[in-house]
C-alpha cells in the first residue's frame, strides 16, 4: 500500500481552526518534518495506524507509555474488569492499596507510595514535599533536564514570571563540582535535588551518570538534611525492575514515576522512603480523577509483569539488535551514526549533521517506508518489538539510507528548527 496523507492534511486543517496551534506539546508534530502523522487512528503491539490508515513499526510507544505493546491483553484484562466495578468514584478502591503495597515491596527504597496523573504531577509533588520536609525553599534541578510542564518546570517561558522560578536553581548534570557548588550557594535552604537517572535531553547524545556523582548527591543531600529525587518518568523499567540507581549504590528519598507503569494508561506515582513519609502526609495535593480504580489495576498487573517476566531483558535484546543492525547498515552506506542511551531507549543522531538536515531526511525516509523514529526524542522499546518488527526496521533503515545518500544535495534543515536552535 502505497503511503498518503490527504486525510491527515483535513484533519491539520480543522484542527488549526479549534485548538490552538493546531496541537500543542511533546505530541505535537511542528519539530518533525512536515509529512509526519499528527493524528492515529489505533494501535497494536509495535505497531500503530495514521489517520489515513498506513501502517508502522512505532519506536515512539506514545512517548513511553507502552511497555509491553499496545493493548497488551492481560493488562487490557485486568482493566476491563475494574472497569465493570467502578472507575471514578467518591473514594478510592481497595486496588489502591495492593497498588502501593506492590512498589513498596518491589521499588527498593520506597516505603510509601502516593498517585496522581501524569509525570508533573508526580515531579511538582516531589517538589512541594522536599520544601514541606524542613520548610525550605531551594530546588536544585539539572541545568535543560525535564521534568514536566509546570510553570517551575516548563521548558518555554512563555507565560512563566521569573517569580515562578525564583527558588529553582540549575547545576551542570553529573559534574560534581557544580552540584556542590549550588549546595554551597544556597547553605541551609537546599530542600530537594532532582536527578533523572540517565542524562536524556532533545537533540543531544544521551550519557549514563558517574557512579561516583550519583553517589556524591546522595551525600550532599545527607549532609544538608535535604531529599534525593530521583525523576523516573521517562526511564523507569527500562533500566531496570527498581529504581534507575540502585545498582549505583544510591537510593533517593522521592522517586516520580509515570508513562509506562501501566502500560498506556493514565497514572504516574511518586514513591518515598520513611524519612519523607511525614512531610508527604501534610501537604495537600490531589486531582478529581487521580483516584480512578482502572488505571491502578492496569498498574497493579504491569507491576506483575514487570517483576514475573524477562519483559526487560526482551526489550534489551531487541534494542540491542536494532542498534547493532543499524550500525552496520549506516556503515554501509557512508554514514556515522551516534546512537546513545540505553538499547531500550535509543537516540538516533548523525555525525557531521549540525543542522540535523540528515537524520531529518532519514526518519522521512523510514516514516514513508512504515517505520517511525523520532531524529530529535529519545525512543522506547516495547515488548511488542520482536524480531519481525525488528528485521522489518531493519530493511527500511537499509533502504532509506539509500534513498538519503540519492537525495542529499536536497536535504534542508528544518524551518522550525533553524528557528528554535539559532541555526
Ligand atoms: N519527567 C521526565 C523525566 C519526563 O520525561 C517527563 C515527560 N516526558 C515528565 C517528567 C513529565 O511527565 P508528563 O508529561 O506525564 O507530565
Amino acid at each position: 500500500m502505497t503511503w498518503k496523507n490527504n486525510r491527515q492534511l483535513d484533519l491539520r486543517e480543522r484542527a488549526q481552526k479549534v485548538i490552538p496551534g493546531g496541537m500543542y506539546g511533546h505530541e505535537s508534530t511542528k519539530l518533525l518534518p512536515s509529512d509526519f502523522p499528527q493524528f492515529f487512528d489505533r494501535a497494536e503491539g509495535a505497531r500503530i495506524w495514521d489517520a489515513d490508515g498506513n501502517e508502522y513499526v512505532d519506536f515512539m510507544c506514545a512517548y513511553g507509555p507502552s511497555l509491553l505493546g499496545y493493548g497488551f491483553k492481560p493488562v487490557e484484562e485486568a482493566a476491563a474488569s475494574q472497569r465493570a466495578r467502578g472507575d471514578t468514584l467518591t473514594g478510592p478502591s481497595d486496588v489502591m492499596i495492593d497498588l502501593a503495597e506492590q512498589f513498596v515491596a518491589q521499588i527498593s527504597h520506597a516505603d510509601w507510595a502516593m498517585f496522581c496523573k501524569n509525570g508533573t504531577d508526580a515531579t511538582s509533588m516531589a517538589m512541594v514535599i522536599a520544601r514541606a520536609y524542613r520548610d525550605r525553599k531551594t530546588i536544585l534541578c539539572a541545568k535543560g533536564a525535564y521534568h514536566g510542564a509546570a510553570p517551575w518546570c516548563t521548558p518555554r517561558m512563555a507565560g512563566i514570571t521569573p517569580g515562578d522560578r525564583a527558588n529553582i536553581v540549575y547545576f551542570e548534570y553529573n559534574d560534581a563540582d557544580s552540584l556542590a557548588d549550588a549546595f554551597k550557594q544556597h547553605e541551609g535552604d537546599v530542600a530537594g535535588v532532582f536527578a533523572t537517572p540517565f542524562r536524556h535531553e532533545v537533540f543531544a547524545d544521551q550519557y549514563v551518570v558517574d557512579a561516583d556523582y550519583a553517589q556524591l548527591a546522595r551525600r550532599l543531600c545527607d549532609e544538608a538534611d535535604a531529599l534525593l529525587i530521583v525523576d523516573e518518568v521517562r526511564a523507569g523499567f527500562r533500566i531496570a525492575r527498581d529504581c534507575s540507581w540502585e545498582s549505583l549504590g544510591v537510593r533517593p528519598d522521592l522517586s516520580s514515576w509515570g508513562k509506562c507503569i501501566a502500560n498506556g494508561y493514565p497514572i504516574s506515582a511518586l514513591l518515598g522512603s520513611e524519612k519523607a513519609r511525614t512531610a508527604a502526609s501534610t501537604v495537600y495535593v490531589t486531582g478529581s480523577f487521580w483516584f480512578q480504580a482502572v488505571p491502578m489495576a492496569a498498574a497493579l498487573k504491569t507491576l506483575e509483569v514487570v517483576r514475573t517476566t524477562d519483559y526487560l531483558e526482551q526489550i534489551q535484546r531487541s534494542g540491542q539488535r536494532l542498534r547493532d543492525g543499524l550500525d552496520g547498515l549506516a556503515k554501509a552506506h557512508g554514514f556515522g551514526l551516534r546512537q546513545t542511551g540505553p538499547a531500550t531507549m535509543p537516540q538516533i543522531l548523525f555525525e557531521e549533521d549540525r543542522d540535523f538536515r540528515i537524520g531529518y531526511g532519514w526518519v522521512t525516509e523510514c516514516m514513508k517506508r512504515g517505520v517511525i523514529f523520532s531524529p530529535y526524542h529519545n525512543m522506547f522499546l516495547s515488548t511488542g518489538h520482536g524480531d519481525a518488527e525488528i528485521d522489518f526496521s531493519l530493511e527500511v533503515a537499509d533502504e532509506a539510507f539509500r534513498a538519503v545518500r540519492a537525495r542529499n544535495a536536497e536535504l534542508e534543515p528544518h524551518p522550525v528548527l533553524v528557528a528554535l536552535l539559532g541555526l
